[in-house]
Order: structure tokens, then sequence, then C-alpha cells
């Protein structure tokens, strides 16, 4: 009936393609890389830069909605395209979401009624404000306010002179300087809510980080404490509505050790999309987070999602595709599909890099147990270490 267009052409960008095209829609992908994860599985691509004026005209012309997949396309071409079409997520809410101090800035307001807040920091822009650093934030991770992701643009400091170098080899930009905390744990929440302000969710799932980048996600009903669970989801919501968000959204937690049986819960940071720890819900759940994007967009109906099956996500960086002497090879697809509940997906990128996500790999079944044994004997097909 209409066609929705994407910002971004990675893979995020690819499924929600997808997920519009199964629902009948026509679909449209502005991105400047030929070749690319969305492109290949859209008709209409529009080459041009996300800033690019014509482009966004041109995508403008198309599509009748309009969304992102890309956290940091500049949220002033999601402004100009709001005057012309619909467009979901906003540009402010994208904004937040690029800068960890506004970011933070939101938690913090937001902390009192959602009943958790983020971990302690400090912003720091100015040289007044790093010789100010609480060593009470010490040992910390010291972040770039923008342009960070998948742990790029961090750094771990332990004293006063660690701290200085370190703002100084991020380019003197601003940061925010967070106290590094013991995870017992972490976790994340899928919200979607819609123009009417109707907000469904999927269970928390958990996940767990190598080198600052995702490497598995969990979702394993009922694995996770319900009372710890329940105010992840409430959180969420609220930190969904208190924006007027419309799209699906992605909230990450901390769970810390405060020495209850469950542990305490801890902000870390919101994507303002669908989220790489969502991608199981293609496999595992009767309505994916890819569809719940298209649903808000595209002002349908939300249902409840239900999970179906408990699933295990093992993402597929580029180190798979190189043998130990760093000579290039493939994985072994066969063997891994010979699993029963094994889902791969494949993005498309022609080129791999060491921490570039190529794919995933969802492992599904009829109990969590067999879906983590499951899991582990694809790790092992595919050489990935295993997991406690
Ligand atoms: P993403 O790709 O999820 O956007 P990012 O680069 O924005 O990641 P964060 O989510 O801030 O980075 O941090 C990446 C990971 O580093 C976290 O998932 C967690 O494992 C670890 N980490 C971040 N902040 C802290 C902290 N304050 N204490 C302990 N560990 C932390
Ligand atoms: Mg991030
Ligand atoms: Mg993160």
């Amino acid at each position: 009936p209409c066609t929705l267009g994407v910002l971004g052409g990675g893979q995020l960008g690819r499924m929600f393609v997808q997920a519009a095209q199964k629902l009948g829609y026509a679909c449209a992908v502005l991105e400047p890389e030929d070749h690319s994860p969305a492109a290949q599985a859209c008709p209409q691509h529009i080459q041009a830069d996300y800033a690019d004026l014509l482009g966004l005209e041109q995508l403008a012309q198309r599509c009748d909605a309009i969304t992102t997949e890309f956290e940091n396309v500049p949220a002033e071409a999601l402004r100009w395209l709001a005057q012309r079409r619909a467009v979901a997520p906003s540009a402010a809410a994208v904004a937040l979401a690029q800068d960890r101090i506004a970011e933070k800035a939101h938690f913090s307001a937001c902390a009192q009624q959602a009943g958790v807040g983020p971990a302690p920091y400090a912003v720091i822009e100015t040289e007044a404000q790093l010789q100010a650093a609480p060593t009470a934030l010490l040992p910390g991770i010291l972040k770039t306010a923008r342009l960070g992701y998948d742990g790029k643009g961090q750094q771990r400091v332990h004293t006063g002179a660690e701290l200085r170098a370190a703002w100084q080899r991020l380019g003197g930009v601003p940061c925010v300087l967070e106290r590094l905390l013991p995870l017992k744990a972490e976790l994340s929440v899928l919200v979607a809510r819609g123009r009417d302000g109707q907000v469904v969710h999927y269970p928390p799932q958990r996940n767990l980080h190598r080198n600052g980048i995702l490497a598995l996600t969990e979702a394993c009903p009922g694995s996770l404490p319900a009372g710890l669970a329940a105010r992840a989801v409430s959180a969420s919501a609220l930190i969904a509505a208190q924006l007027g968000y419309v799209g699906v959204l992605c909230v990450e937690f901390f769970v810390i050790d405060d020495g209850s049986a469950e542990g305490a819960l801890v902000l870390n940071e919101m994507a303002p999309r669908p989220h790489n720890s969502g991608h199981y819900t293609l496999d595992a759940c009767d309505v994916s987070q890819f569809e719940l994007q298209v649903r808000t967009l595209a002002g349908l109906p939300l249902v409840a999602p239900r999970q179906h099956s408990p699933a295990l996500m093992l993402n597929l960086l580029g180190e798979l595709w190189f043998d130990a002497q760093g000579q290039a090879r493939s994985p072994d697809w066969a063997a891994v599909l010979a699993l029963p509940g094994a889902h791969l997906h494949l993005y498309g990128k022609l080129e791999a890099r060491p921490g570039r996500k190529m794919g995933h790999l969802t492992l599904t079944g009829s109990s969590a147990q067999q879906v983590r044994a499951t899991a582990l004997a694809a790790a092992a097909i595919l050489g990935l270490a295993p997991w406690p």
C-alpha cells in the first residue's frame, strides 16, 4: 500500500526491509555505500550521503514514512525529513541517544520514577572538569560522548594521570567518566511504542560482551529473577514514554552485586532502534523486533509478542573468516546447519574484518538446557570461545 524508507544500509536496515516486505510494503534505502546489506535486500537504493539534501529529497518523495537503522545518522537529516513525511523515532530522541551526556541526563531525570539510574559519572568537556573529576569515579571508564559503539571510544583508567592521558588520546572531545562497576550480568530490554502511546515489550535478555562487543544473547524465559526482569521492563517503558518515543527502543542494563540475591539494576545506555540483542526474536518469537518497528512506523496495531521457544544468539564476527595464521577461510556452515534448531543469518557483507558483525546464529529448542547444548556444539564447530 505504501513505501517505507530507511536511513542506513547496515544489517539492521536489511532485516527491517525484509520484515516490511513480508507485510507487503515497498521499501527504499538511503545509504552511501554500494552493496550494503540493506541495499542488497531492497530494489530502491538511493546512493547518497545521509546529509545529502538531494538524496533526502528523493527518499521523502518515494516514501510515506521513514525510519533510521543507524544510530549516528545526522539528527538534522531526520528533522528535515520530518517536515515532509512521518518519521519515527523522532530526531530529538535519536539526538539524545547519540550523546551520552544528554542520555545520562535523561536517565538521571527519570531515575526516581524509574527506580533505576545510571552509573555514577561526571561530564568531562573541559580541562577544569578533568581536574575536578572525583577520585570516587576511579577506577573508571572514560567514554566519548558521541560516535562510540562496540566499545570503541572507551578507555579504562585507574589513576588521575591515566585519566588525563586517556582524555588526550581520545582527542580532548566531550566525554563522560563512569565508575567501573563490578558486573554480575548484563541485560537489555526491547520495547516498542506506538504513536498512540501503546507499549509492548519482550522479556529481558541476558547479554555477554567480549572486548566491548556483544558476543552472545541468552533469551531463556525464566532464567532471570522475575522481580529484576519486571523492574527492567517498567523502567524501559517509562524511559520511552518520557521521550514520547515512537518505534523500537532498546535499553541496556547492568546487574551489580549489592548484597541481595537478585542484584541491583543500573542503566547503561539505549539504542533508538532494533538491537543486536533482539535478533533472536526473528526465530524465537511470533513477532520480531523488526516487524514491531514496521508496525510502529506504519501506524499498524501493536500486539504483545510471544516467545515460543527459548533461544541463544551467537554473533558471528569477522575473525571467524580467518584461521590462526590469518589466512582467509570460510566457516563450516554445513556442519552448523546440521544442528537442529540452528538459524543462520548472514548479512551479505563483502569483506570480513576482525570485530565486524558479519552475521548471527540463533539456536532454538524445546528447553533452555537443550538450547545451551546446541549452542555449545555450534561454538565448537565455529571455533568460538565457550561461555560460563
Ligand atoms: P554498544 O555497541 O552496545 O552501543 P558502546 O560502545 O556504546 O556499546 P557501552 O555499552 O557503554 O559501549 O559499553 C560496552 C560494554 O563495556 C558494556 O556492555 C559492558 O560490558 C562494559 N562496560 C561499559 N561501562 C561499564 C561500567 N561502567 N562498568 C563496567 N563495565 C562497563
Ligand atoms: Mg552504545
Ligand atoms: Mg552498549
